[in-house]
Formats: C-alpha cells, structure tokens, sequence
C-alpha cells in the first residue's frame, strides 16, 4: 500500500539540557549533575512521530550551518524523514531550546534563531511538495506569514490542514477560516478564539486534554474520547505524538473520531518513555497496543 504523505511545515530545534540540584543565583556558577543535547522542536518532533508511523514525511524548516544544524538535518534523516526543504542558513544560528530541570521543575529559554529566518517565499518554492500531500501539518514555532502562506498554498490544492497551534497567539480569522483541524490544548484554545465566535470553529476543534484525552465535536455535540491509562515516566512531546498520529490516521483516510483513538494510543505509548522523540512509538507498537 502506498504510503501517506504528510509535509511538515515547521521548527527544527535542539534541547540543551542540564540536570540541576537547583537553579544558581543571579551571578552564581553552580556545578550541574547532567547535560543532554536531544533533537527537538515541535516541527521536527511531530514529523518524527508521523514517520515511526509509517508515512512518508517531508519537513519543511530551517537550520543554521552550525554543527547543531548538521546533527539535527542528520537525525531527521535516520527517521527517513526527507530534507531537501530544509533550509540552510549562515547567518543564524540553529534555533535552540536552553532547558534546566532541578526540583521536579523546568526553565526553559527558547531562541528561535534559524526557524525565524524561513520566510513565504520559501514555503513558495516547495508547492510541488505541498501540493503532492495528503496532509499538511504546523504549529506555530515560525513566523506566521510562513504559516499562513503554507496553509494558502496546501487549500489551493485541496490538501488537509491540520494545525496545532502552539506555542498560542491569537490567529487571524482567515487563518482559522482555511485550516481543518485545530489541535490546542485547553489554554490554547482560550487564546485562539479569544474574540472569536468559538462556535463557528467547533467543528474544526480537536481539543487534547492531557491524561482525560480529546475532545472534538460529532453531530454538532461535544464528544470526550478518553485516553489510554498507562504508567506515566514523561508526558514530554505526547501532544506532539499526537499530533503526528493523528496527522496520519487522517491521511490514510480515517474518520476523526476514529484518528483521535489512534493518535490517543500512540500519545499515550509515548508517556510511557522518557523523552519526547525518544519516546515515540512506531506503527507496530501502536498496533499491538490496541490489540
Ligand atoms: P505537550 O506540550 O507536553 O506535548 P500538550 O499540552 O500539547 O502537551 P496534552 O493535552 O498534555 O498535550 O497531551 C496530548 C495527548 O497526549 C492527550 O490528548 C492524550 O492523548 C495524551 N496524553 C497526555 N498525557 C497523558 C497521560 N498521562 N496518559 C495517557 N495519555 C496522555
């Protein structure tokens, strides 16, 4: 069977992360415990997820030529994950995500350096990739023009949009007008529609709830579709598991209600794992799970 086609439009980033006893002092230096470098980035995390999935993905993003760059192009690629829209940048560094855990709690210092320097004109030059998709699939980790251009190009040729919308900001009504399926969380939700007629974006809403699920709508009614309960290590990247599992339920042809289940049961595989790519589960392990 051919294999479904989902064109990622999004952020390429790597996790800086320390492991702390506690967080220093304005001015202090403190000796930390670990540090991890881990691929990261919503853009790169969901086309992971879509990929261990089994469907042919192509990212669309940017990198600096930095050496984080090249790891990152390097780690898309042993997902089989196709790079040629990935562009190079010289005069930016590779966007990067400074994470400290100690406590039981997280910092986190976002820069998004390369993935700020992906422009419409970019997305422009991949409309045959767009185009080709069964899905296109974004957040909103790169500038919104860029978002914007990408979802026009994927209506004008009848490709299913799906977007997650976080990190959230207020989106303009045509945006929400032409995507398909919006995929907040419950405080992102709040902020898109804020000023919204929120009922006229009901139907297109798939609302994920953490542990509780998702809910979407069916028939003009809310309907809860409760997760999986599984024996949590890190939560990290499931709303991006999910998104990606859903991207290619969707794409293989399946109804929502049935492509929330799926993308329920890979989220829920990848909390069971720590780490967010790291966690990710593949088509097969999904497949047993629902067994
Ligand atoms: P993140 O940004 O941390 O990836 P998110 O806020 O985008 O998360 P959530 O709503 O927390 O997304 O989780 C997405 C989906 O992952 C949920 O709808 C559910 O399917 C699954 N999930 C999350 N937490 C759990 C859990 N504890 N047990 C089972 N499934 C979970």
């Amino acid at each position: 069977m051919k294999k479904p086609v989902i064109t990622v439009i999004g952020s390429i980033n790597m996790d800086l992360v320390t492991i702390a006893s506690r967080v220093p002092s304005q001015g202090e230096t403190i000796l930390g415990e670990k540090f991890h470098l881990i691929p990261g980035g919503k853009g790169a995390n969901q086309a992971v997820a879509a990929a261990r999935l089994g469907a042919e993905v192509h990212m669309i993003g940017a990198v600096g030529t930095d050496a984080f760059g090249k790891e990152l192009m390097n780690s898309l690629k042993r997902e089989g994950i196709f790079v040629d829209h990935v562009k190079p940048v010289t005069h930016i560094e590779t966007g990067v995500a400074s994470i400290t855990i100690s406590e039981g709690d997280n910092r986190i210092i976002v820069v998004p350096g390369a993935n700020h320097a992906l422009c419409p004109e970019d997305v422009e030059q991949c409309e045959d990739v767009i185009a080709k998709s069964d899905v296109c699939l974004l957040q909103l980790e790169i500038p919104l023009l860029v978002v914007e251009k990408a979802v026009s190009l994927a209506k004008k040729h009848g490709v299913l949009v799906i977007l997650n919308p976080a990190p959230a900001q207020p989106l303009p009504k045509s945006l929400l007008e032409q995507v398909d399926i919006l995929t907040p969380n419950e405080h992102e939700r709040d902020i898109i529609l804020a000023g919204e007629d929120a009922q006229k974006f009901a139907h297109k809403l798939v609302v994920t709830e953490g542990a509780r699920g998702v809910t979407m709508v069916k028939n003009g009614k809310p309907m809860r579709i409760p997760s999986f309960s599984v024996s949590v290590v890190d939560t990290t990247g499931a709303g991006d598991t999910f998104n990606g599992a859903l991207a290619v339920a969707l794409s293989k042809g399946m109804e929502l209600e049935d492509a929330c289940y799926f993308g329920n049961a890979a989220a829920a595989l990848s909390v069971t794992k720590l780490g967010a790519q790291t966690g990710m589960p593949t088509e097969a392990e999904v497949r047993q799970f629902l067994e």
